[in-house]
């Protein structure tokens, strides 16, 4: 007879159980969509999600079934979060910032019995309202407010629904390969498409990313999630910050680099996680301010390419690791952090940076590898580039209602991305598939381009996109945006390519524009660069 273990199930519920239990007093710091701000600790958010669990109960609100938030990144939204998936709801958060028919397709296709909203988005709901076929419960996540009410027939306010709940209320056992939280996809073509994490993949993402050379966060660490709740459940940092018991600070409806100085002075922040976008603004606020952010450490970036010169930007003017990260919807979403090897530690300040500059290596819990068009693997060489191929114990099998499995015959998820892995495992993400330019048969990195353009004093952003081309199929045309005040030409701009990559990978030409249209995620929208500027060298 062999000896037994015990079996414990992997849930949502056990991990705020935990910070309940032994960082009961450990802070939630909240700015509130009203203003000001609002200071809790994990043991009263505990007590709220399971008053929310129960009251969802008494509302008739089955296992399984969907609950949808539109909201900031604040105190609610963290009682949601935990008090949907430990009863066994499923915890739907929308990306409020998609078109108002992508809204309505997800809500109907995600079948969301109720909607959690900020007031922030309580006009666009009540236009919607009409359109929306399954949602039974409008919850305002506010104390009662006697005129919303009358605005908005049957609106509910989420402090009264709290009210309703059981103080008493305990977390259900649940089986951990039940459905816990749903994301869509931002579905650059074609309809959104859902994501639905189980209990064990949310829990074992949280253990997965969270290693000493991943996120590394602990109980003596204040986290700024900077990144939106409703873009992959904040990359999943406000499990992991109840699994150790950190100081968590949600930032609210306005994470402008002011705001975030603040936060992070009064706070004493250590780590922040956001996309590039945030860190570029919050560069530009600390020139203005002054401050010197002693306090943060780390930064996690990723959600797209972090531009090179930001790294010695941060670590040079303020001590300010970046530590670069991807990942995607599909993989919940951590596939790969970049952290140095010992090894490395003897090598120039320059080649360190060089490598951290690429996206990193998986932690354990996923693995990687590079495919060609056919599906044949490739060489991890660090020059072969090919599509990217994931697995692992987050990772998508098929999407929400589809049916089908979304993996390639052998089990593994193609990202879209097109990358190099190098033999140490480090992976570089050279493209999207759907964006990398096809000149005359060879490939052109749109980042490197990106990258290099942003090196130019005078240019704020800019993208490289494939213009159609009648000799070479495709070549690359420079969208950008100068600087306030810089009235820089074309030709300095494409002179500054010079020498910097191979002749044929310069750009053709450079499109001024005074802004670059963006997504639901905060990302550059290509297709829309390619509808406008695709033609121009016809
Ligand atoms: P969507 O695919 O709808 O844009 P995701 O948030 O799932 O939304 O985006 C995942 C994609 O974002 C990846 O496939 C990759 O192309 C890009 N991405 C994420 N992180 C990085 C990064 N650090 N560098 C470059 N691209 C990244």
């Amino acid at each position: 007879m062999h000896g037994r273990m015990m079996t414990k199930a992997l849930t949502v519920s056990s991990l705020i159980a935990h910070s309940a239990r032994y960082h009961g007093t450990g802070e939630v710091v909240s700015v509130e969509t009203a203003g000001g701000v609002e200071r809790t600790n994990w043991r009263a958010i505990e007590a709220n999600a399971r008053r929310l669990a129960s009251a969802l109960e008494r509302l008739g609100i089955g296992q399984t079934e969907r609950c949808a938030t539109l909201a900031w990144n604040n105190r609610r939204h963290l009682e949601i979060y935990f008090g949907v998936a430990g009863a066994g709801m499923v915890c739907h958060t929308i990306n409020p910032r998609l078109f108002s028919e992508q809204l309505i397709y997800i809500m109907n296709h995600a079948e969301d019995r109720v909607l959690f909203l900020d007031r922030t988005f309580l006009p666009v709901v009540a236009a919607l309202r009409p359109r929306l076929e399954t949602v039974r419960h409008f919850v305002l996540m506010e104390p009662r407010d006697d005129e919303a009410a009358a605005a908005f027939d049957g609106l509910r306010f989420y402090d009264e629904l709290l009210g309703e709940g059981a103080e008493s209320y305990e977390w259900p056992d649940l089986d951990e390969n039940a459905p816990s939280n749903l994301c869509y996809t931002s579905g650059t073509t074609g309809h959104p498409k859902g994501v639905e994490y189980t209990h064990r993949t949310t829990v074992l993402h949280t253990l997965g990313s969270n290693q000493p050379d991943g996120i590394g966060l602990s109980a003596r660490d204040t986290v700024l999630a900077v990144v939106p709740m409703f873009h992959v459940n904040a990359w999943g940092v406000p499990y992991i910050a109840a699994a150790v018991g950190a100081k968590l600070v949600l930032p609210g409806p306005n994470p402008d680099g002011e705001a975030l100085i603040g936060l992070i002075d009064a706070e004493k922040v250590t780590l922040a996680l956001g996309v590039p976008t945030i860190w570029m603004g919050l560069l530009s606020a600390l020139e203005r301010t002054g401050s010197r952010i002693e306090s943060l450490k780390r930064t996690v970036v990723g959600g797209s390419a972090l531009p090179k010169v930001m790294i010695p930007a941060f670590r040079d003017g303020y001590g300010v690791d970046l530590v670069h990260a991807w990942g995607m919807t599909e993989t919940s979403p951590l596939g790969t952090m970049n952290q140095l090897l010992q090894r490395h530690d003897a090598m120039s300040v320059r080649e360190r940076q060089r490598i951290r500059e690429g996206q990193g290596r998986p932690p354990y819990g996923v693995e990687l590898r590079i495919v060609d068009d056919a599906g044949a693997v490739l060489a991890e060489d660090g020059k072969t580039q090919g599509r990217l191929q994931i697995r692992g114990h987050w990772v998508i099998d098929s999407y929400f209602k589809a049916g089908e499995s979304a993996l390639t015959d052998d089990g593994w998820f193609d990202t879209g991305d097109v990358a190099t892995i190098d033999p140490d495992g480090y992976m570089v993400v050279r493209d999207r598939a759907k964006d990398i330019i096809k000149s005359g048969g060879e490939w052109i990195s749109t980042v490197e381009l990106e990258d290099i353009a942003m090196t130019h004093p005078a240019i704020a952003s800019a993208a490289a996109i494939a213009a159609r081309h009648p000799e070479w199929d495709e070549r690359p045309v420079l969208i950008a945006v100068r600087r306030p005040g810089s009235a820089v030409s074309e030709q300095e701009i494409l002179d500054h390519f010079t020498g910097k990559v191979a002749r044929w990978q310069e750009p053709d030409a450079v499109v001024f524009v005074d802004q670059l249209p963006l997504g639901g995620t905060g990302k550059v929208l290509k297709t829309k660069l390619r509808e406008d500027y695709g033609g121009i060298l016809l």
